[in-house]
């Protein structure tokens, strides 16, 4: 070893430590910030490092310093752009194309360490296996993940999308991957088996992602994180290259703990969320409980619902994706501070999935510095609700929709919150349009609830203005 590999190695080890203790900051949100500094650090030394080797590596070949200039500033603008321009609700997509731009990054290093004529023609199996596991993730994680992306900006929708015969079609192109890349590793070393494999691998993240929606997509987003950890630390594997070990199974690691809590708070199993891929095709997905009879909406407005807050005692609010996408996180932590001031306890319940990533809805709070003691998880929030005059549901559907304690529907099973166990409910939305998972929710032609029909952020203003004048009159 020379003596600027040594230095390599030790920038290397440097960044890896500094991934670890940012991991290790970023358990409370205290100390999150400064732990997404050290990360981002320990970031900037692996790539830079890598730069510097490889340029290095690449001695006068003017092709390879082309791609490098190339790789290095379409990189830097398109994620500084992004970072900079993002809109909060848009930031779950941005993560799927995350998640798919590293996955399809590791599965072309494994691709590229295939086909180079620097090994013999038989690939030691040290190599060529985590080669061909990271093609057949990599490119299940590129593909399956901009499916995702698609469905969370609302290009494609987010309930189940299925085809006659699709189990069958799954099967095939499962077994088509599988056996093209054994084969891949058992034979001598053949390109056009690890096409077929790299082919049939994109048709699987499609198809995998594709029936998959309600309650099952935030679990799946956080398993396609998992997978790009672990196509990351495969293509470390195949080129040797310790930084890319570590940093993928620090992100393979983190993101299979997210994904196991995140099954276990929505009620499922991650096998069968996989396999329900494979079994939902032929199917009909249950539309939850018929809406028609919409004689039923009580209709309600920002004075009455300003004076059924004023006289109550106990209010629980029920954050979802709406408040996000209206940007009201502001407005609701004033209505509730006036609330508050006017002697009435107020609390949120907080579900984990509501939104459009994990802890959408603390990370919103916190931007209006709500208190974490307001904010009530799901048990307990649902252990509130008995006691509870009104339950203000705003911008939330999915998460509170009582169809899920009845099976045949894509959100049956999932834990809700309780809305519907308040003495009186209000619910702030602009129309009767489904929520993520697309179908009905029964809650809104419950007797005791009330539609306030706004958007969030202008409704919970008329509301507030309500009460001030209610309460100062
Ligand atoms: P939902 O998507 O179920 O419902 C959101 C509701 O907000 C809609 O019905 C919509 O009705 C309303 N809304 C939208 N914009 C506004 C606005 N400007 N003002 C007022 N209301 C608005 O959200 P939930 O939070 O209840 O549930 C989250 C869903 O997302 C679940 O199905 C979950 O599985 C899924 N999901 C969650 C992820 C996560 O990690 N958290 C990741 C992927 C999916 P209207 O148009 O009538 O206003």
């Amino acid at each position: 070893m020379t003596g600027f590999e040594f230095a390599v190695g030790l920038l290397y080890l440097a960044s890896a430590s500094l991934f670890v203790v940012g991991l290790h900051q970023m358990r409370a949100p205290s100390t999150a910030r400064t732990g997404n500094l050290i990360s981002a650090g320990g970031m900037v030394i692996a790539v830079l490092t890598t730069v510097v080797y490889s340029l290095v590596a690449a001695g006068g070949d003017w092709i390879a310093w082309v791609a490098l200039a190339a790789g290095s500033i379409v990189g830097a603008v398109f994620g500084v752009s992004q970072a900079r321009t993002i809109r909060m609700t848009a930031i779950p997509q941005l993560v799927s194309v995350f998640n798919a731009v590293g996955g399809g990054a590791a599965a072309a290093v494994a691709f590229a360490a295939f086909v180079l004529p620097t090994t013999n023609a038989r690939l030691e199996l040290t190599v060529s296996i985590p080669v061909t596991l990271d093609v057949l993730i990599g490119s299940v994680t590129f593909s399956g993940s901009l499916i995702a992306a698609a469905k969370l900006q609302g290009i494609i929708s987010g309930k189940p999308v299925t085809f006659r015969g699709a189990a069958v079609v799954n099967v095939i192109v499962a077994l088509i991957a599988i056996a093209s890349g054994v084969a891949a590793i058992v034979l001598p070393r053949n390109t056009a088996l690890l096409v077929v494999m790299l082919v049939a691998s994109l048709a699987l993240g499609v198809l995998m992602v594709l029936p998959i929606g309600g309650a099952d997509a935030p679990v799946v987003v956080s398993l396609l994180n998992a997978f790009t950890g672990l196509a990351v630390a495969m293509a470390g594997f195949a080129i040797d290259n310790q930084a890319l070990i570590i940093a993928g199974a620090l992100v393979g690691a983190a993101g299979t703990i997210l994904t196991l809590q995140m099954a276990a708070a929505m009620n499922r199993s991650v096998l069968s969320i996989i396999l329900g891929g494979f079994g939902t095709g032929d199917a009909e997905v249950g539309a939850g409980s018929d809406d028609d009879d919409l004689s039923q909406i009580r209709s309600l407005s920002s004075d009455d619902v300003a004076i059924q807050l004023a006289y109550a005692r106990h209010v629980l609010i029920v954050p979802g994706y709406g408040l996000a996408a209206a940007q009201a996180q502001h407005e609701v932590a004033a209505l509730a501070a006036l609330l508050i001031a006017h002697g009435v306890d107020v609390k949120y319940a907080i579900h984990p999935v509501a939104g459009r990533m994990p802890g959408h809805m603390n990370v919103l709070l916190a931007e209006s510095n709500v208190p974490y003691e307001q904010m009530l998880q799901l048990d307990d929030a649902n252990a509130a609700f008995d006691n509870c005059d009104v339950a203000l549901v705003i911008g939330a559907n999915d998460v509170c929709n009582p169809d899920a304690r009845t099976p045949g529907n894509v959100v049956s099973g999932m834990p809700i919150l309780d809305a519907d166990h308040a003495k009186a409910v209000v619910v702030i939305k602009r129309s009767m349009r489904p929520g993520y998972a697309g179908i009905n929710n029964p809650l809104f032609t419950n007797p005791k609830t009330g539609m306030f029909f706004a958007d969030a952020k202008k409704g919970l203003a008329d509301i507030t203005a309500s009460v001030k004048e209610y309460v100062s009159a």
